[in-house]
């Protein structure tokens, strides 16, 4: 499960990893709107969950608790984006982040719920690219927030096909590899949505579910990471290796890491991140 620090850690792994990297001035501008997250999350109205009898009725369905295509969202995430928007350092923003932040504190509700649902449902038209990462930033406040308040017992525990979020059902982002049960270590996912962190299969398609034809890439001189890639459906997923003087964090590290992307191709459909958006920046 995710901590209250997640986007502290996160903003602090970007500010690490920044200095040098060819793309400085863009993990900057993430860290900046990290930090606006973590802001917001301080000011969050109280939200509201799933009761018992929804629970019970995700679970005997074998849907995820707070999927966001069956569990309606409250407006405290238009009270998240507000107070980011506001929040943000704008120093660290380009133009055109400049302009949509101006554009969405100045947009109708119905505006802001209808990008929202594009997002969530994968469909960002080009021309809203720009504002989807700050919606994106405001849906993943409130969904960590009620990820972090839902029972473990209640999350969508014999899940191991996919890489879907027990929780929130979204795609994995990333998996971190610890040391322990067998020689191979074991695998924890990453939610890009609610952060939820969950154990899957070491080596077992994220997309897909295959466990057939997988193979692993990785760029010269890395030792920390590594692409699965699969043969069956051609997607593929990062996995990190967790080394105790190495402070990963699957966002950061993932966005630090395109360079292993481009090796293995063209970021494929199956591998989305909540913040792909930021590439129209
Ligand atoms: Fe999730
Ligand atoms: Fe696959």
């Amino acid at each position: 499960m995710c901590s209250s620090d997640l986007f502290v850690r996160r903003a602090a792994r970007l500010r690490e990893l920044a200095p040098g990297h060819e793309l400085e001035a863009f993990l900057r501008m993430v860290a900046a709107l990290v930090d606006a997250q973590q802001d917001a999350l301080g000011g969050l109205p109280p939200g509201v969950l799933p009761g018992p009898a929804q629970l019970a009725k995700a679970k005997k369905a074998g849907r995820a608790p707070v999927d966001p295509a069956q569990w309606p969202r409250d407006p405290s995430w238009r009270a998240a984006l507000a107070r980011l928007l506001a929040s943000v350092d704008e120093a660290a923003l380009p133009e055109p982040a400049r302009q949509a932040r101006d554009a969405l504190a100045k947009a109708r509700s119905d505006d802001l719920e209808a990008i929202a649902d594009r997002f969530l449902s994968g469909e960002i038209l080009p021309a809203e690219a720009a504002r989807s990462v700050f919606v994106a930033a405001a849906l993943q406040v409130v969904w960590t927030r009620m990820a972090a308040l839902i029972d473990k017992g209640d999350l969508l525990g014999d899940r191991p096909e996919t890489g879907e979020c027990p929780a929130c059902g979204s795609p994995a982002l990333a998996g971190l590899v610890s040391p322990g049960g067998t020689k191979f270590g074991h695998r924890h996912l990453h939610c890009s949505l609610c952060a939820t962190s969950w154990r899957y299969v070491r080596s077992r398609c994220v997309h897909c579910g295959s466990t057939d034809k997988i193979s692993y890439r990785q760029l010269a001189g890395t030792t920390f990471l590594r692409a699965e890639c699969c043969e069956a459906c051609h997607g593929y997923s990062k996995e990190f290796f967790l080394e105790a003087a190495r402070p990963l964090e699957p966002l950061a590290d993932d966005l630090a890491s395109l360079g292993l992307d481009l090796l293995v191709g063209e970021r494929s459909e199956e591998h989305t991140s909540e913040l792909q958006p930021l590439a129209y920046l």
